[in-house]
This record gives C-alpha cells, structure tokens and sequence, in this order.
C-alpha cells in the first residue's frame, strides 16, 4: 500500500490523560498519542500528522474548527490520499456531518474516528479505531481511486456515512449508529465494503472546493407535551433568526391548537423557515401520514425526510451560508446534497 495520509489531531477522550490532581480527562500531547501507537510504524503507506493547538473536548467545538478543518484538507488535498480526523465523540456527528457539505466535490476519504476510552488505557478502543481508519483512508480499488471517497465515521468495526450517524451511547464502545442508512463497511477479519451503499463522485475531474460560509441563526426546537405558548413565541421571534429545525413526534406530528398552528403559520409568513425532523431515531417524517402532519405541510412547514437532527442542522448552516433567497433556501433543503436523506 502506498498510500499517504494525513491524521489530524482535533482532540477528544483517544487524547486524553488523567488531571492528577482532579481525576478529570484532559487532552493532552499528540506525538504522546503516537507514542503509544507504536503499530502505526509498520503501516506500508506513509503517514503525517497535525495536530490543532490546543487539542480540545469535542464539546467546545465550533464552526470556525469546521473552516479550520477544511481548510486544511483543502490546503494537503493533492498531497494525501485520505485523511483521518481524530475528534471527541459528543459532537463528533455534528461535525462529520458539517464537512460533508462544506467539502464539494469530494473525491477523497475523510474518515473521523476517536475513541470511549483514552488510547493510555489498557482497554483501550482508540488503537482498533485509528488503525482500522488509517487502513480504510488509504485504501484505493483496482483504478487507484478511493475505496470511499466520502466523510465518514469509523467506530468500533463499523464504517458509517458521517452524515447519517447520531452518538447515541455514552459508555458502550458501540457508541454511534446509522438508523436511517446501511453501514458503508464492516470489519472483521476482512475488511467488507457495501459498494452499493457508497457514494461516489459524479465525475473524478472536479476539484475540490470548499465552502467556508456558515449562516448559523438557526434553533432547534423539540416539541414536548405541555409546551406552552409562552416558551415558543419568543424563540420565534429571536431577533435575526432564520431558521427552526422543529424535532417532531413519530412520522412528524405536532400539536393541533390553534395557537400553536398560528404561531408557526406566523413565523413562516415572516420569512422563517421551519424544517421539521423526528425526535424518532429511525424513520421518516411523512407530513402526509396524519392530519397534524397534514396541517404543518399546510402551513409551509418543509419535511426533513429521514435527516439525523445533526444533518439538518449542519445542512442549513451550509444551506444560509450561500443565500439567502427563501425559495433557493427551501429548494436546496429538499434536495439530497451528500447522501443525507433517503428519498429523493
Ligand atoms: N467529551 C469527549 C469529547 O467529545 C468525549 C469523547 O471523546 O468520547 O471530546
């Protein structure tokens, strides 16, 4: 394999050691992480690292870390074959997923992967993790070209599209899952990839570019029964707000009163959009389904298909981060960018 890599150390538990003094994890030093990965010297393909100063918890990440990120990916893209990224696991969809649209055109592996338990630890998930991702990185099919050219996450045997994952266990070193869509590649003894479930590049002769404008005046919204007027109709009306994710019941149910309908019917006439996601973790929103589904549609509230709230998140950071015309915003929404939702 001669593959190049370059591993990019964003922080997270797999950098992590005890505070003596606390007993709180701490990121700590990157040539210290590869130290304790010694096997990483006996891959065939050549690997570089850098690592982001101060390394931090994934809980502190923000959207210039995602500009950051890209940037550099931008800057070594003719220079490696795939990048590995290792990231705390709490907002680790969050970011997989925000890559996954600002890298256009990509034709790469960017695979994110970390770890439940410090590398230092004896039981350590981190080495399978950053090995097997490294592995996956470099690997190319009989052309030369990626075997998955897409942001991923790697955990615990499993390769999942970035976009599609949620972290839904804090202790099990299982800790993320694809409801909505197949495993791009499981590994066992072999390495198996789900060709089909692969997304591939429409042509391999388009650069790469990245798109660095961010518009994030968006809130998330979980309906729960009990919610009150009062709670809802300041948030709509934040100041400058674009956008709501409105994480809904089942297949995208939400109260019928009066108030509520108007209150949003309000808010979308002002120019607000309102996309409307699960609270479900499997499954699809159908507004057509039930008649509380039924009256958002009315309204103008947009379906979310089968999104994560991660993707839908990210998706509209992306989505208002180049335009700000109402009707682009809607129709890019609708629209099946990176593999994130099913349907269309
Ligand atoms: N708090 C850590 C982080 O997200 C958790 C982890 O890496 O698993 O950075």
């Amino acid at each position: 394999m001669n593959s190049s890599i370059l591993l990019i150390y964003t922080g997270g538990t797999i950098g992590m050691k005890q505070d003596p003094e606390t007993g709180a994890l701490m990121p700590f030093n990157f040539n210290e992480i590869l130290e304790e990965v010694p096997e990483l010297k006996k891959f065939g393909c050549k690997i570089d690292t850098f690592s982001f100063e101060p390394p931090i918890d994934s809980s502190d990440i923000r959207t210039d870390f995602w500009i950051e990120i890209a940037k550099l990916i931008q800057k070594n893209y003719s220079l490696y074959d795939g990048f590995v990224i290792l990231h705390g696991t709490d907002t680790m969809s969050y970011s997989a997923s925000a890559l996954s649209f600002m890298l256009e055109n990509l034709q790469k592996p960017v695979i994110f992967t970390g770890s439940q338990l410090p590398i230092g630890m004896l039981r350590t998930d981190g080495k399978e993790n950053l090995i097997s991702s490294i592995e996956i990185a470099a690997a190319k099919d009989s052309e030369g070209r990626a075997m998955v050219p897409e942001v991923c996450i790697y955990f615990e045997s499993q390769l999942y599209r970035g976009n599609r994952t949620t972290k839904y266990n804090a202790e099990n070193f299982r800790a993320f899952r694809s409801a909505n869509y197949p495993v791009l590649a499981e590994i066992g003894i072999h390495i198996k990839y789900n060709n089909a479930y692969i997304r591939y590049p429409e042509t391999f002769s388009n650069e790469l570019s990245i798109k660095t404008d961010l518009g994030t005046s968006v809130v998330i919204l979980k309906i729960f029964p009990g919610i009150s007027r009062e709670i809802i109709e300041p948030i709509l009306n934040i100041n400058g707000l674009k956008a709501i994710i409105l994480e809904t019941y089942g297949s995208g149910n939400a109260p019928t009163a009066k108030w509520f309908i108007d209150l949003l019917k309000n808010a979308i006439d002002r120019g607000l959009i309102i996309l409307n996601v699960t609270q479900c973790h499997a499954g699809k929103v159908d507004m057509d389904a039930y008649s509380t589904g039924i009256l958002l549609k009315k309204i103008g509230v947009i379906s979310g298909f089968d999104s994560t709230t991660e993707a839908a998140l990210t998706k509209l950071f992306f989505i208002l981060g180049q335009t700000d015309d109402n009707q682009n915003i809607k129709r890019m929404l609708q629209k099946n960018l990176r593999g994130e939702i099913s349907n269309i």
